[in-house]
């Protein structure tokens, strides 16, 4: 598709005043000589190119969106509405604390339902994501540490985690300690009691886990943990598995991040923006970044007066636009938010049972809001995950995430979510078990998918690698 610079026709697209002798209110030295270069097209020209451009895109309004562990879940239209109002969409952060009285109650607010839904005693929702909210939350436990003379150099993680926990602790100065799973997919307790000393500082664990299997051991872990003097990080992405049903607080967690954004149903893909709250409980509360909004009983306010805190994480607030649409969610669900996870339970274990015959199931247990297949039989075919992946996108089905977790071969990691109707489900079925049968008939078809996008294969690292943001246009 050509980009709207070579689209232009050299038309006046839009003509604000005849000559420049007409601008009166600027100094001359202010004006420029040469037109600007910008694109010129009509108007219809113009939608057409962004419309264009919108439908080369995959978004859930399009079709089913699996993206196991990022909880692609419907984001309802009335947040838009409500974060686009005037009164949040136009403040400035720098107004003063008496000026925006309803946006600070809001975020104070926010903060009470999240720590209700974690059972954390304080919360910052500064961070602006999940992997944010991590660093955030290993920076309070250094600092924890630090306070109590300890030197405490080792965080344990275990080998399903996603690569954003070992890299948080990591980045933080830790040395990242790995703890096998067992056969139930589940971290193994023995291992964890062979690597626990007194030079442990935390584990960091995610619940569900990244097989979307429940941890049974918890308890016991964080018992082990907490005897040894060792603190608990609960990587709260996994939550839309058990809002109401349980929490960190129970489990016996110390820290927690949220991601607003998968679970609370704020839009997200392409890198943002969103929101990664960490909660605390009341042995961290001190150390929490500075501000967060605080409430006097006749105003609200930013608290900057925290003894040990880290600092400040983000500029201003956070991602304000999320948090109001993540609140609004909050409100509009109320104790439904407990249904959500119910019915993203039930889908997901629909979905495996109806696919296990036709995929390898490593875990065969009940699983919580994602299942995780193998693509080992269809690689005796010679077809890989990927390839699966990239045919699943000619079905108008976003692909799962694959290669993760690490521990299973050919991951294919699939979380249908509780917005999904059962129709859904059953043509996504429909198509899995078809992709598994042509895989056995005519493997070869799959080695060139997709075949109906409008990019087909493209070097999954070279963006990353070589990032050329800059469009030259050929004269
Ligand atoms: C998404 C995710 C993260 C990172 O969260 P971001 O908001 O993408 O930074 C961390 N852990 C798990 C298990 C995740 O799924």
């Amino acid at each position: 598709m050509k980009t709207i610079f070579e689209k232009s026709k050299g038309v006046d697209g839009i003509s604000l005043c005849d000559s420049v002798d007409e601008i009166t209110f600027m100094q001359d030295s202010f004006l420029r000589s040469n037109k600007p270069d910008l694109p010129q097209l009509s108007e219809l020209e113009v939608l057409r190119h962004y419309k264009e451009l919108s439908d080369m895109n995959f978004c859930i309004e399009k079709g089913f969106y699996p993206l196991g562990s990022c909880t692609m879940k419907y984001n309802p239209k009335v947040n838009e509405l409500l974060a686009s109002l005037d009164g949040f969409a136009n403040l400035h952060p720098c107004m003063s604390d008496e000026d925006v009285q309803g946006a600070l109650e809001l975020m104070y607010n926010l903060q009470e339902e999240l720590k209700k839904i974690t059972g954390m005693d304080a919360i910052t929702l500064q961070p602006a994501a999940g992997a944010h909210g991590e660093l955030t939350g290993m920076m309070i436990i250094k600092k924890y540490f630090e306070l109590k003379g300890e030197k405490r150099k080792k965080v344990i993680i275990p080998d399903s985690a996603h690569g954003t926990n070992p890299a948080s602790a990591h980045l933080c100065g830790f040395d990242v300690i790995p703890v096998a799973s067992n056969d139930k997919g589940q971290v193994d307790i023995d291992a964890l009691k062979l690597i626990l000393d007194k030079d442990v500082a935390a584990i960091m664990m995610t619940n569900p886990n990244t097989l979307g299997i429940f941890e049974e051991n918890v308890l016991e872990i964080s018992k082990l943990m907490h005897e040894n003097g060792s603190l608990l990080y609960y990587d709260g992405a996994n939550f839309n598995a058990i809002m109401g049903y349980t929490n960190p607080e129970l489990m016996g967690f110390d820290v927690v991040h949220l991601n607003l954004h998968k679970t609370f149903a704020t839009p997200h893909g392409g890198g943002g923006p969103g929101a990664g709250p960490v909660a605390v409980t009341e042995q961290l509360r001190e150390f929490l970044p500075a501000p967060y909004i605080d409430f006097d009983g006749e105003k609200y306010y930013r608290n900057y007066n925290i003894k040990h805190s880290i600092g400040q994480v983000k500029a201003f607030f956070g991602n304000f636009g999320v948090l109001v649409r993540a609140y609004a969610y909050i409100l509009m669900m109320g104790n439904n938010l407990k249904k959500a996870s119910e019915n993203a339970v039930l889908n997901a274990n629909y979905l495996k049972e109806k696919l296990k015959h036709a995929y390898l199931l490593p875990y065969d247990e009940p699983c919580m809001h994602e299942f995780v297949l193998s693509g080992d039989w269809q690689k005796e075919n010679g077809v890989s995950t990927l390839n699966i992946a990239k045919s699943l996108m000619d079905e108008n089905t976003h692909p799962p995430t694959v290669y993760f977790p690490l521990i299973v071969h050919e991951a294919m990691m699939i979380e249908p979510t509780e917005s999904e109707t059962k129709e859904r489900l059953d043509d996504f079925v429909k198509v899995m078990l078809k992709i598994a049968d042509e895989v056995k008939l005519d493997p070869e078809k799959f080695i060139h998918a997709p075949h109906t996008t409008p990019v087909k294969r493209i070097d999954e690292t070279l963006a990353a690698r070589k990032p050329d943001l800059k469009f030259k246009l050929e004269k």
